[in-house]
């Protein structure tokens, strides 16, 4: 199975041990998912698809791809260009996070639709997000949404995480509406339930489940931090409680990680309980851990069921 995450990663700047002091790392939704994915299961070919720039940031990112087992083969360079940056500032414990992301390279990543063609022609599922969208505009947003019509078309799963942040909105009704049509030419809908109820108004994880269905996409799986999660899978559709945990050090990447675990699971060819349990297994330890991307012993979670 070969996968294809298409997004955004960033430069991260963490707080370090001393104070004033900052760690570089580098994360994003799409990217920490593609990430998870290849620690779960090095033996897939995971690769991502995003545009750099060409200064030694970009380079560093490239760098982390590789070292990470993700093919960088689909990294388009943007001269003149760099890479999106955030900085996480932490006061009595709180994590508050500084962006700078306006003119990043990644928002160049659909201006190639020959490229985008090729890359979903070479692998068997392709995962993108909300964020992927927004960071796009309109006329890219088309070109991506097409691509991944056709190749749904000729029979790529398509998988898709809402990821609703409307800070990267121009409006409400431009996010909601777009969203929409990702959902629209996706197989597996991935959203989390509090923030489709707070932009889509759902009652309860079953009508945030029933609208992505109606929207076309035959597995859909809700999750709802600590909450149950909901799930469809053609005809057949349930509730699975998620193991309590005593310790919850940092939701960051929780859904992301979570994502990783029901692709890695689909990946396989596995029930879709048994991929939720290995979806909630992964990202309970990842909420256990520091930081977006959490060092995990993939031997932990050979067996899906
Ligand atoms: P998102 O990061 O997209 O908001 P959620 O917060 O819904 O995602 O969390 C995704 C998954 O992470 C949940 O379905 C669950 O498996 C796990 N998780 C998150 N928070 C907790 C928690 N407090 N206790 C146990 N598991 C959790």
């Amino acid at each position: 199975m070969r996968v294809l995450a298409i997004g955004e990663c960033m430069a991260e700047l963490a707080p370090a041990a001393e104070p004033d002091d900052y760690h570089l790392g580098f994360a994003g939704d799409t990217f920490n998912t593609a990430w998870y994915l290849a620690r779960l299961r090095p033996d897939m070919d995971v690769s991502f698809f995003t545009a750099v720039g060409t200064d030694p940031l970009s380079y560093q990112m490239r760098e982390a791809f590789a070292t990470s087992g993700i093919d960088s083969s689909y990294v388009l360079s943007v001269p003149d260009s760099t890479v999106g940056l955030y900085m996480i500032s932490l006061e009595n414990g709180e994590r508050s996070f500084s962006y700078w992301r306006g003119q990043s390279a990644a928002r160049q990543l659909a201006t190639n639709p020959q490229l985008l063609a090729r890359a979903m022609t070479e692998v068997d599922l392709i995962y993108f997000s909300g964020i992927t969208l927004a960071i796009l505009d309109v006329t890219s947003r088309e070109i991506l949404l097409d691509a991944l019509r056709v190749a749904r078309a000729s029979g790529k799963v398509i998988a898709f995480d809402p990821n609703l942040r409307p800070r990267l909105w121009s409006g409400t009704s431009e996010m909601t509406a777009t969203i929409m049509q990702g959902a629209t030419v996706s197989d597996i809908a991935l959203p989390s339930y509090e923030d489709e109820a707070e932009w889509f108004g759902d009652d309860d994880p079953i009508a945030t489940v029933d609208r992505y269905a109606s929207a076309g996409a035959t597995t859909i799986v809700v999750k709802n931090g600590a909450d149950a999660v909901h799930f469809r899978h053609g005809d057949m559709s349930g509730v699975m409680p998620v193991p309590p945990l005593n310790h919850v050090i940092d939701t960051t990447a929780a859904g992301d990680s979570f994502n990783a675990g029901i692709l890695a699971g689909i990946a396989e060819n596995a029930p879709l309980n048994d991929s939720i349990t290995l979806a909630c297994r992964l990202a309970g330890a990842v909420v256990q851990g520091k930081g977006a991307l959490v060092p995990i012993d993939p031997t932990l979670f050979d067996a899906v069921s």
